[in-house]
């Protein structure tokens, strides 16, 4: 299975009725990259930056983030690199950084939201990452945004990095595109608002899903009702990706969601821009892809919608992709 699997990895990910879907990779490190690409990956949709914070025991210098950044982006090769920004807290920890003791820490100090609390660091990162914009298609991406001020905050940062860099005389792309990361509920609410001022969006599931339903993703006791099914959950994505396209801003999903193979017709359904996939998950959801019309998901998805529970969707979701073995 391996072996036909991977005789996949060259070619174009396209449905037998033409549409093509880019499939990205999430990744942590530059050795997670040489993985991705082996499967053909197109791009980088996610490269989550905080490991670069993690295996180490002090904050990352503009130098050692700045080559790693450029070392991606040389790799890729033109293809494109959405770098996100920190996203420390919640599950995420650095040993030689006291974070506070929280009640419910996935609700709490992290992601943007340390970045804008610590701008000094914040401001680091997107140095480092601007300097590595001229390597590659560098974008940048803010995780955990809930309100257009946290997006305006964030870039007032990125505005004052840009300022450094010009009178230093250091290169740096000045069009670089910023998005943002769709996982908070409050953001899929004002979709419509953000979209009038960032590049892209970027579905995040596996936070989008655990907020909307109210059920932590780290907690066992109640993964049976982490129901990435729900209809509340596809009436949310519906709503992200209507307020996105009619501003003519592309949607890209790269929570874990999106390496599930029955959840493509969803995406095919909606016109996903891009998915982004862990290295393992690339492979055959592009194997899903060259036997999926997108005309077929599009009905598929009008189905999905008239159903009132999870069991049900599911079950027609699987039903359709064993359809399709
Ligand atoms: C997500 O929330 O779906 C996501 C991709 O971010 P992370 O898993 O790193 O929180
Ligand atoms: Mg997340």
């Amino acid at each position: 299975v391996k072996e036909r699997l991977q005789t996949l990895a060259e070619v174009p990910a396209v449905t037998p009725d033409g549409v093509s879907l880019t499939l990205a990779a999430n990744i942590s490190s530059y050795k997670e990259l040489q993985a991705a690409m082996r499967n053909g990956a197109e791009g980088v949709g996610l490269f989550r930056t905080e490991f670069l914070y993690m295996d180490r025991d002090h904050f990352p210098s503009e130098e050692e983030q700045f080559s790693v950044y450029k070392a991606v982006a040389e790799k890729l090769g033109g293809k494109s690199l959405i770098i996100r920004t920190l996203d420390i807290g919640g599950d995420k920890q650095l040993d030689y950084y006291e974070m506070p003791t929280e009640e419910n820490p996935f609700l709490g100090f992290r992601a943007i939201r340390f970045s804008l609390d610590r701008k000094d660091l914040f401001k680091i990162q997107l140095r480092a990452i601007l300097r590595a914009s001229v390597y590659g298609d560098v974008h940048i991406m803010y995780p955990l945004i809930a309100s257009v001020e946290e997006f305006r905050k964030a870039n007032e940062v990125l505005e004052e990095a840009r300022r450094e860099l010009g009178a230093e005389g250091q290169p740096y792309n000045a069009n670089i595109k910023v998005g943002i990361m769709i996982e908070v509920p409050a953001a899929v609410a004002i979709a419509d608002l953000l979209a009038e001022e960032v590049a892209f969006f970027s579905i995040g599931t596996n936070d989008l899903i655990q907020f909307t339903l109210a059920v932590d993703r780290m907690n066992e006791k109640i993964s049976h009702l982490y129901e990435p099914f729900h209809p509340a959950v596809l009436r949310m994505l519906r709503s992200v990706v209507n307020a996105a396209h009619k501003r003519g801003i592309p949607v890209n999903v790269c929570g874990e969601l999106a390496g599930d193979v029955c959840a493509l017709p969803i995406w095919l359904g909606l016109g996903i821009d891009e998915l982004s996939l862990s290295a393992q998950a690339i492979l055959p959801v592009k194997e899903s892809m060259l036997r999926t019309k997108a005309s077929e998901s599009r009905m598929l998805l009008d189905e999905l919608f008239k159903f009132r529970t999870a069991g049900e969707v599911r079950a027609r979701a699987e039903r359709f992709h064993a359809e399709r073995l």
